[in-house]
């Protein structure tokens, strides 16, 4: 089955449902395609806490009433923009709720080809059908950008396993856990799995470990003033690079590059170190020079400031974080990934997140190089889905609207939209007429 939509989000995470509000909001006919909030549910831990802070986790809506903070109104739980833990669960009821609201209709499918074709794009499904889009937007998140250095290459898993594939943790009750990385990933794995009853020792490559400092609750406007608080950390420094992502844009390559590597390195958050620093052992100056699983378990040889020793352990999980290569998006075709003429395996973006191929736009993690660190985070969604919306409306609107789309090879009944979106009209967008029409 073939069905057309003037434009198809590939991803329903934050970034992907943010851009659908957007889009339902102005008229633009669209598809989402992916599991809604799947990472959130597959690939973090049950219990997990979130980084940010609770009024930098927000899904972004074009009108108020969406936030996390009016979702826990509704629901009546308890709520603090900052300061607050805010656990794992939460946040996906929330995402969940907002599909809910203002998206409506998501396909849960995966798209298996991307490529041009007529001046569009026809995307392959895993369900067997076919979708012609005038625009796609990738927002795939860190999927498929999981970094695994050398030394832990090509091991087998369960043995060695990144820590970005694993959602609960209870196969780890009293196995001995080698964790390898010194940021949120390893510290926060290392609590749970503590908590779980399993053996925990962190190596971690630097001397210490930097961890974020106890929220400011309650400040007085001249400390906001001087010290604002921003998406990803608070003071003036954070703060323009978490509200203006297009400054970071205009800066050129180089500076953005040397940015992007220096800014927000590995740290652990405020409400960590409680319940790592004394329950948990932690080896500093580590490196590991060589790893082999045997069926014992898995054997890691390694540096530090007490010379050579040797580790074992059950498993070895690697929070060594993640590389964005689009290149790894394998249902990129080869045409468009050399079109796309990334650098280092980023793309060049313009400042709608337009990449080198037209109608091909690219958010969340991998806009980080174009963005700045705001997209490493959902906080970037409160840029880029409206900034990304905007344009396709315009393109949208100079094309004619959807009348106009009558894609070689679709059907004729289907080229109002198929399975579009808009036939489901969320609740929050039922009877709101398209000024794009
Ligand atoms: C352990 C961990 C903790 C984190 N904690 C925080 C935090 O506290 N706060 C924060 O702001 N950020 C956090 N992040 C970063 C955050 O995950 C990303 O910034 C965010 O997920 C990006 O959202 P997204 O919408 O781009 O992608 P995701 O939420 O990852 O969603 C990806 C979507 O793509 C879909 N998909 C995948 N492949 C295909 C395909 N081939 N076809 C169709 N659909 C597909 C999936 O079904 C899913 O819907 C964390 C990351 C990790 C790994």
């Amino acid at each position: 089955m073939i069905s057309t939509t003037d434009t198809a989000i590939i991803g329903a995470g934050p970034y992907g449902l943010s851009i659908s509000a957007h889009l339902s909001d102005i008229g633009v006919p669209h598809q989402v395609l992916g599991e809604p909030m799947f990472a959130w549910r597959n690939f973090m831990p049950p219990g997990m806490l979130m980084r940010s802070e609770a009024f930098a986790s927000d899904l972004y809506a074009p009108r108020a009433g969406y936030r996390l903070e009016d979702y826990s109104r509704r629901m009546h739980l308890p709520y603090a923009p900052i300061g607050m833990r805010l656990p794992l669960e939460r946040f996906i009821e929330y995402g969940l709720w907002f599909q809910s609201q203002l998206v409506g209709h998501v396909r849960p499918v995966e798209v298996t080809e991307l490529r041009r074709q007529d001046g569009c794009f026809r995307l392959s499904l895993s369900d067997g059908s076919c979708l012609i889009a005038r625009r796609a937007v990738v927002a795939l998140g860190l999927k498929g950008f999981e970094y695994m250095p050398a030394v832990l290459q090509g091991l087998p898993s369960p043995g060695v396993v990144h820590s970005g594939v694993f959602g609960s943790l209870s196969w780890a009750r009293g196995k001995r856990i080698v964790i390898v990385g010194g940021g949120q990933s390893a510290l926060g794995l290392a609590a749970l799995f503590n908590e779980l009853g399993a053996h925990v020792r962190v190596l971690i490559r630097g001397d210490t470990i930097t961890w974020n400092k106890d929220p400011d609750v309650g400040r007085s406007l001249i400390s906001r003033m001087l010290s604002p608080e921003g998406g990803l950390a608070q003071g003036w420094y954070p703060y323009v690079l978490s509200e203006f992502p297009y400054l970071f844009r205009a800066a050129g390559q180089r500076l953005r590059r040397r940015i992007a590597e220096t800014s927000f390195g590995p740290s652990g958050a405020w409400w960590l170190r409680d319940r790592v620093v004394g329950k948990v052992e932690l080896s500093m100056n580590t490196s590991v020079e060589h790893v082999s699983v045997h069926k014992s378990g898995v054997v890691l040889q390694v540096t530090g400031g007490d010379g050579p020793a040797t580790v074992t352990g059950d498993h070895v999980v690697a929070a060594t974080g993640f590389r964005v290569d689009v290149a790894k998006h394998a249902f990129l075709s080869p045409e468009i990934i050399q079109a796309l003429s990334l650098v280092d395996g980023w793309p060049e973006l313009s400042g709608h997140f337009e990449s080198a191929v037209p109608g091909l736009y690219i958010t969340g993690p991998a806009a980080a190089m174009s963005f700045g660190p705001a997209l490493r985070f959902v906080y970037g969604a409160k840029y880029a889905a409206p900034c990304i919306a905007r344009h396709i409306r315009l393109r949208h609107a100079a094309e004619g609207g959807s009348r106009a789309f009558q894609p070689q090879g679709a059907p004729q009944v289907l080229a109002e939209g198929g399975a579009d979106a808009q036939l489901h009209p969320p609740p929050a967008f039922q009877g709101v007429k398209s000024p794009a029409e």
